[in-house]
């Protein structure tokens, strides 16, 4: 952490490194106190460029350094010099050999940067920048090397020591210690370079890949708890045959490794061989973990696995390529989850998530491109914008050349690419080459921030029998790119009956009509128009399918079109669009005129949907209403009271109306059995919850007893937390019961306990502030380990907008404290913790004062790190 104001990185100030790395060599002497750190490099001038003034540059990090030799010759201290971010060699030869030992301690690392401990277990994170925190070097991802790592630790304490690659010798030493070495065949970046060393308890597979190797499996967790890891393997293996299958992507060493720790800042990271995991996104029993925390187990463990070909096999030049390997790895863990569920209700999820989390993101201070353009701190760039943003260019490259050219392009990127580090451009480039389309106009998504507003009006002519859709594209302006230019996007449409058959997309101009079905139409043009031809009556478009561009849409269909769709159109998506739409329309106007009341075919409509034949996890997206995040993007200031009243003022009456439904519903799905994780079973689950908070909101007493019976039972954790946050929604003496009850029963299992202080952090009550308070101060609160900060503080100010922006700014005062406790331990956590306050432009006037004043008082007080400086600076520009 450094005290003067961090320097401004730019893309366009990228420069070759002048030395390259090409083999490393490192031995840890490990103790949590005090760790040695030893390392031999092979270094020598990049060929590529040109001389400078022969000095080396490496970067570190509170690193002690104990020696330094050059080619075995002990440096004296005139031959270098030592700051707070690294080292300069003032003169070096053109190939040399570089013997550094440094002292660092993993047991004061709060900041779980570099070498750190997690209870008895020493592990490291090194993206981005964490290897300057464990060794000299040169910590940017185009410098690739070869690792052989050798590990020294107390047997006792320590009989577990990994590191990637392949083991390839051990020893015991005489003094109670012992030494493992391992080698990584595969050059890569520092920032993949991982080791963990603890007592952990191993869970083993294999794997046998399409070309007949077999490669064996490992999860390490700590004692006891291997029984939880069926799942997350499950899923490793159903990742690496999809990848083989989708892509032609093999494994490439003999042993894949996953370690879970209870302290991690992200969700996991890939480092080659031997992924490093946030154990809730490992550990899962029916009893544990809820069917959301299993979907996520599955899409993050594949996530990680797909990196090895997107990510470290091909990495990227440096850290504005960053979306070069997230996006398209996010991609590929959101096909691969498609296929494991259903791929409507995945996309649905998808979605969701983009327009709650990189929509508003990208109408805020902190818009920036996918591609940024400059960073003060690379860490707040891991963001959704460079992942779900990202993931959706991919998406429509993939939708504008067709499976088989996308595929073709794929294969160009891995079999052109391999072993390099390369940029987004070289990306586009292979899919240019392989479809022979021009993608130029595309690039400007990688360049352009901000969420294109699409307007989309019809007009259908009878006597020429054509429809005419007007399309007409909008960029609002970001921070630092006040004029933006149009957008190349795929449109995917489909036009329906009266009866709501699909019709054919005929395009005037075409000798034939099309099959009937999806079309997509390439919008090139701020303003554009497309004529479709052989329409006896006017269609219904469905637009916008399956959401191929990541824009708002504004069309101009009427409340029956939406219906209709609802009612009728064959795309699943497209029946949950229409039902967002007008759902998102009535709370619109229920926020105007809380007098406004549910329209009685709007009612009917939602009863109809509820009992079709369909997919209940589905039926379960469709009658579930835009969240009050979304909402409030819709308006111009956002309502914070209106729309919580009009959110409960919706569930109480869809509650009400369709009362006998939902019970039917949850008799009807009941008796799902509890252990069992099949798509029908986990919809049903869904559904039924869904029924049962209806019921609840509804004040409903027989609601009230399902309610208690379905915590009572207690036999899968989704259920029974579905049933506590409703109790505690309700309040009174149901929910202290119930609290109590759950705390006790589960008091061992930190995960488990984690949604305990979440479902009371956002619970939509006066005294929820309080609450977070005191829960401050209970004994099972740790701010050392970020998933509890989350659950707590995170989850009151992310989740819970009633309480976070309460009118007299207790919330947002909550929240600066927290952030400006944490922000010296782990400045990391404390900038994402602090991302609530930073729209506070979007609020009413006596709100933004109030919380500019906390973002004022953070900056005075902290923002002593770049992380929580960059976003607070940013905030208040
Ligand atoms: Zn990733």
């Amino acid at each position: 952490m450094s005290e003067t104001s961090p320097q401004l990185i730019r893309l366009a100030d990228y420069r070759p490194p002048e030395f390259l790395i090409d083999a490393v060599e490192l031995c840890f002497e490990l103790d949590p106190e005090h760790t040695e750190v030893s390392a031999r490099l092979s270094i020598r001038r990049n060929p590529a460029v040109g001389q400078a003034n022969g000095s080396l540059r490496l970067a570190g990090e509170g690193l002690e350094l104990l020696a330094l030799a050059l080619d075995g010759q002990p440096l004296p201290p005139d031959a270098y010099r030592l700051d707070e971010q690294g080292l300069t060699l003032w003169q070096v030869p053109e190939r040399f050999r570089l013997d550094s030992r440094v002292a660092i301690h993993p047991a004061r690392n709060t900041a779980l940067e570099g070498l750190y401990q997690s209870k008895d277990i020493l592990c490291t994170q090194c993206e981005a920048e964490g290897f300057r925190r464990i060794s000299f070097f040169l910590d940017r991802p185009d410098v690739l090397a070869r690792y052989r790592t050798t590990l020294i630790a107390d047997r006792k304490r320590f009989p577990v020591l990994l590191a990637n690659g392949n083991p390839i010798e051990r020893a015991e030493l005489p003094d109670g210690r012992h030494r493992v070495t391992w080698e990584d065949p595969f050059p890569k970046p520092c920032y993949l370079f991982a080791l963990v060393a603890g007592d952990l308890e191993c869970v083993e597979d294999r794997f046998v890949t399409a070309s007949e190797r077999e490669v064996r499996l490992q999860i390490y967790v700590e004692p006891q708890k291997g029984e939880r890891c069926a799942h997350a393997m499950q899923s490793l293996k159903q990742a690496m045959r999809w990848d083989e299958v989708r892509f032609g992507r093999e494994y490439d060493l003999d042993v894949f490794m996953i370690v879970a720790v209870s302290h991690f800042n992200m969700g996991a990271m890939e480092n080659k061989g031997l992924n490093l995991f946030n154990d809730r996104y490992v550990l899962a029993s029916p009893q544990t973990a809820t069917d959301e925390d299993f979907a996520h187990i599955a899409a993050i463990v594949a996530h990680e696995y797909f990196h090895n070909w997107t990510g470290n096999r091909i990495t990227c030049r440096d850290w504005f390529q960053l979306s070069l390997k997230e996006g398209l790895t996010v991609y590929r863990e959101q096909e691969f989850a498609a296929g494991l569920f259903s791929p409507s209700v995945q996309r649905i999820r998808d979605v969701r998530f983009l327009r709650a989390q990189q929509f508003p993101e990208d109408a805020g201070p902190l818009a920036h491109p996918v591609r940024p353009d400059s960073y003060l701190e690379i860490n707040n760039f891991y963001t959704a914008t460079v992942y779900e943003k990202g993931a959706e260019l991919i998406r429509m490259q993939a939708t504008l050349l067709g499976p088989e050219s996308f595929r073709r392009g794929m294969d160009l990127y891995f079999a052109r690419h391999d072993g390099q580090a390369v940029t987004i451009e070289d990306f586009v480039r292979c899919m240019e080459e392989a479809s022979g389309r021009d993608l130029g106009q595309f690039r400007r998504w990688y360049e352009q921030a901000g969420t294109p507003e699409l307007s989309i009006w019809g007009g259908y002519d009878p006597t020429a029998q054509t429809y005419t859709l007007h399309v007409r594209q909008f960029i609002p302006p970001t921070p630092g790119q006040l004029v933006k230019h149009p957008l190349h996007l795929p449109l995917a449409i489909g036009l329906l009956g009266e009866d709501g058959r699909e019709l054919p997309v005929w395009l005037a101009g075409e000798p034939e009509p099309p099959a009937a079905g999806t079309r997509v139409l390439e919008v090139t043009e701020s303003e554009q128009h497309f004529v479709f031809v052989g329409l006896d009556a006017r269609p219904v478009p469905s637009l916008l399918r399956g959401f191929s561009a990541p824009v708002k849409l504004k069309d101009d269909l009427t409340e029956s079109d939406r219906l209709f769709l609802l009612a009728h159109d064959p795309d699943g998506f497209g029946r949950w669009e229409a039902g967002q739409g007008l759902m998102q329309d009535l709370l619109l106007r229920l926020v105007a005129d809380p007098k406004a009341s549910l329209p009685a075919e709007f009612i009917e409509a939602f009863r109809h949907a509820l009992r079709a034949k369909a997919d209940p996890a589905l039926i379960a997206e469709v009658l579930t209403p835009p969240s009050e995040e979304e909402l409030g993007e819709q308006m111009a200031v956002i309502d914070v009271e209106g729309i919580h009243r009009a959110h409960r003022l919706f569930g109480t009456e869809l509650g009400r109306h369709l009362r006998e439904d939902w019970i039917a519903v949850y008799r009807d799905n009941a008796e799902a059995d509890p252990s069992v994780l099949t798509p029908e079973a986990v919809g049903r689950r869904a559904l039924n919850n869904l029924a049962l908070a209806y019921l609840m909101r509804a004040g409903n007493p027989e609601g009230l007893e399902l309610c208690r019976m379905q915590f009572g039972k207690g036999r899968n954790l989704t259920d029974v937390l579905a049933a506590l946050r409703l109790l505690v929604e309700r309040g009174g003496d149901d929910a202290e019961a119930a609290l109590a009850e759950f705390y006790r029963r589960w008091s061992h299992e930190p995960l488990v306990i984690d949604k305990w202080f979440a479902v009371q952090a956002t619970a939509p009550h006066r005294e929820t502030l309080v609450r977070v308070v005191t829960l401050l101060h209970h004994p099972a609160y740790d701010p050392g380990n970020p998933n509890r900060v989350r659950s707590l503080i995170g989850a009151f100010a992310a989740h819970n907008p009633i309480c976070f922006h309460a009118a007299d700014g207790a919330g947002y005062c909550l929240l600066a404290d927290q952030v400006l406790q944490l922000e010296p331990l782990n400045p990391q956590l404390a900038a994402r913790l602090l991302k609530p306050l930073i729209r506070w432009r979007r609020f009413d006037p006596q709100r933004q004062a109030l919380m500019r004043a906390e973002l004022v008082r953070i900056s005075k007080q902290g923002a002593r790190s770049p992380d929580v400086f960059e976003l607070v600076s940013k905030a208040c520009s």
